[in-house]
């Protein structure tokens, strides 16, 4: 049985959870790499919150302060539960931010340059989201000024398969490497990048930081498998509130991470968000969410091989329906030869299809032409990929 058929009715019922997506049928969501949509436990959570215990956290002593601090102290131990940390905050520490972004810029700021020293190698992407390549330019920038060199170089990619090169990384490794970042699934092209191989090819010493933006929510992150020190994610692309994420940080190698400067208040009804999204999630079962996600996108990447004017980016051999290649992660970018892909975007909204049509804020080794990104999650159908299908095989 096809991975569709057998999770169909398991996929029907947590479609039925998102107001947004029922209560819209003639309009398909498909920009979920960008956000997720939110299902009803989490609104209820929010809204239970907000009317039940809503005060300020780590300040009052009254019920509802001690409520809130408790939420945030609880959350803090299940997002690294989540991960698979198996003690957290023995070493472990979890802080919340709103999402990779600052939470990639508060490592680079906060942790970096209290590790590296004058004449340090740090190892950093520069064809994923620019979010993971930025703070670690800025960081250099930012010791130049106080006299400290670092050298800044780039993980290597394999051009064919679109994962890093990860032969080519342990080529780059010398005595002064001193971090690595990198990224869990790549957000235009869709693969894992199979990031337990970094940690072979670096050694055991290097910190490894990496940003989980497309993984977590979307199929199992275990922090033990992993062995890197930093996991940064986005809370509102894993069916939280916008303005949540977090940085869990193993705090084992390399000083002990304390984000500094004054935070001020939590975003404590975004804390109870995540909450509510990682037990739904959970219970979901990342498993069966990344079966589900990669079934769709074969489903459309073996639509668009037969449509001679799409291109579809990324890994060519994992086109092929019986590739042993890896699956897309439910990302699937692609180009039409002959329409732009701003203009397509625009044509496929008209008919209720939203999808990401743009650059994808990918660093400077990224694409130089925009495309169009089909990003999936669990409230997806197989009948929305044959719609989006059945557009695209019609326009010239
Ligand atoms: N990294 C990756 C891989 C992403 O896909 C994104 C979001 N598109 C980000 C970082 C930035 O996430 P946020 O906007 O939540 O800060």
């Amino acid at each position: 049985m096809t991975t569709l058929t057998e999770l169909h009715d398991w996929h029907r019922d947590l479609r039925a959870q998102f107001p947004i997506i029922t209560g819209n049928p003639d309009r398909a969501y498909l920009d979920s790499a960008a956000t997720s949509q939110k299902p009803r436990a989490v609104l209820d959570a929010v809204q239970r919150y907000l009317t039940t215990a809503n005060a300020n956290a780590g300040r009052g002593t009254y019920t509802w302060a001690n409520a809130t601090t408790a939420l945030v102290d609880r959350t803090r131990t299940r997002v690294a539960r989540f991960l698979g940390d198996p003690a957290p905050q023995q070493h472990s520490g979890v802080h919340f931010v709103s999402g990779t972004t600052e939470g990639l810029r508060t490592v680079a700021r906060d942790w970096l340059p209290h590790h590296l020293r004058d004449g340090d190698e740090i190892i950093v992407p520069f064809a994923d989201h620019q979010a993971n390549a930025l703070p670690w330019l800025e960081a250099q920038r930012l010791l130049a000024g106080q006299g400290v060199r670092i050298t800044v170089r780039e993980l290597p990619y394999d051009p064919a398969s679109h994962d890093y090169d990860h032969r080519a990384l342990a080529g780059l490794v010398t005595d002064r490497t001193a971090f690595v970042a990198a990224t869990h699934v790549h957000h235009v092209y869709g693969g894992d990048m199979n990031v337990h191989r970094i940690r072979a090819a670096v050694g055991p010493d290097v910190p490894i930081c990496l940003d989980a933006a497309q993984s977590v929510g979307h199929l199992p992150v275990d922090v033990g498998t992993l062995d890197v020190d930093f996991v940064v994610f986005s809370g509102h692309k894993a069916m939280a509130l916008p303005g949540t994420g977090a940085v869990w940080a193993r705090n084992t190698r390399g000083p002990v991470f304390t984000p500094g400067g004054w935070n001020g208040t939590p975003n404590t009804c975004g804390i109870a968000a995540l909450e509510a999204a990682l037990d739904w999630l959970d219970a979901a079962g990342p498993d069966r969410v990344r079966r589900w996600n990669t079934a769709l996108a074969a489903r459309l990447t073996d639509g668009l091989r037969t449509l001679d004017p799409y291109e579809v980016l990324g890994c060519r051999s994992s086109l092929a329906a019986d590739s042993r290649v890896q699956q897309r992660e439910g990302i699937v970018t692609f180009r039409h030869r002959g329409i732009g892909s701003n203009d397509l975007g625009f044509v496929l909204d008209s008919h209720g299809l939203m999808v990401r049509a743009d650059g994808h804020c990918q660093a400077r080794a990224g694409e130089r032409e925009s495309s169009v990104r089909v990003s999936l999650h669990v409230y997806n159908g197989p009948e929305e990929i044959d719609r989006l299908l059945s557009v695209l095989r019609g326009l010239r």
